[in-house]
């Protein structure tokens, strides 16, 4: 489903990643463990071109491209196969929750109104927020802001979701409820890139999980392997660190 070559990004004269190869299958949950300035955002963000990383290949699905030679045309092909879940909601505030699901699938997907709604009231149920259709960003909490943001990746109908800290900026206390609704997308077989620090889930959902340090994949196994079995010296530091 996603195949990643040397990709290389610069920010000035700063080397951001340093040479990042990837193969995730259909259906598989990659957790990216790492710390902080190591790059892990910076290379989601070149799957889809936010950022646009200044060498390597990059296949999602069907579409491959030379990010030195990548089209306009190619650029948006790749941006339809992958939704992104950020780390702050960026729900719109004067919009309901229905309505901020809707958006993406009338805006970028020209599906009409009637249509849309119906899509969005049905994944709005399935995160758990079907008494939340009306309510305004500033009516819920985070965590069920969030999951509005999920809805609104999954309405995308992507096969792919990159989901970015998704759980970083809530209180201990609403990130289960996030993780839970993570939980049930993965199951359902949707290809997913995460970015987290949350090792129960790398434990228990990954099929890989990958340590970046550096701008480069430091090492990269199952979640057995690298959480409990780590071989590199870094990696090692920085769960010690973080369990
Ligand atoms: P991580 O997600 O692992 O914390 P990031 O990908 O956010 O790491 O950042 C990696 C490095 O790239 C950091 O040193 C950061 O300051 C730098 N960086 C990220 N985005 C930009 C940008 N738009 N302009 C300049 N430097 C950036």
């Amino acid at each position: 489903m996603i195949q990643v070559k040397g990709v290389h990004k610069s920010f000035g004269k700063q080397q951001v990643l340093n040479g990042i190869d990837l193969t995730v299958e259909k259906g598989e949950v990659v957790v990216l463990l790492g710390p902080s300035g190591s790059g892990k955002t910076t290379f989601l963000r070149c799957l889809n071109f936010l950022e646009h990383p200044d060498d390597g290949e990059i296949t999602i699905g069907e579409t491959r491209v030379d990010c030195k030679t990548v089209t306009k045309k190619e650029i948006l092909q790749l941006r339809r196969n992958t939704a992104m879940v950020f780390q702050l909601y960026n729900l719109f505030k004067n919009k309901t929750a229905l309505e901020n699901v809707m958006e993406g699938l009338v805006a970028a997907r020209n599906i009409p109104k009637i249509e849309a709604e119906e899509i969005s009231r049905k994944i709005l149920d399935k995160v758990g927020l079907a008494a939340k259709y009306d309510a305004y960003p500033s009516e819920l909490s985070g965590g069920q802001q969030q999951r509005v943001g999920i809805a609104r990746a999954l309405a995308l109908n992507s096969e792919v979701i990159l989901f970015d800290e998704p759980t970083s900026a809530l209180d201990p206390e609403l990130v289960g409820e996030v993780l839970a609704v993570m939980k049930k997308v993965a199951k359902e077989g949707l290809t997913m890139i995460v970015v987290t620090h949350e090792i129960s889930f790398a434990r228990d959902i990954a099929n890989k999980v990958l340590f970046m340090d550096g701008g480069v994949v430091v090492e990269q196994g199952t979640p057995e392997e690298v959480l409990f079995h780590p071989k590199e010296e870094r990696t090692k530091q920085f769960l010690k660190r973080i369990l």
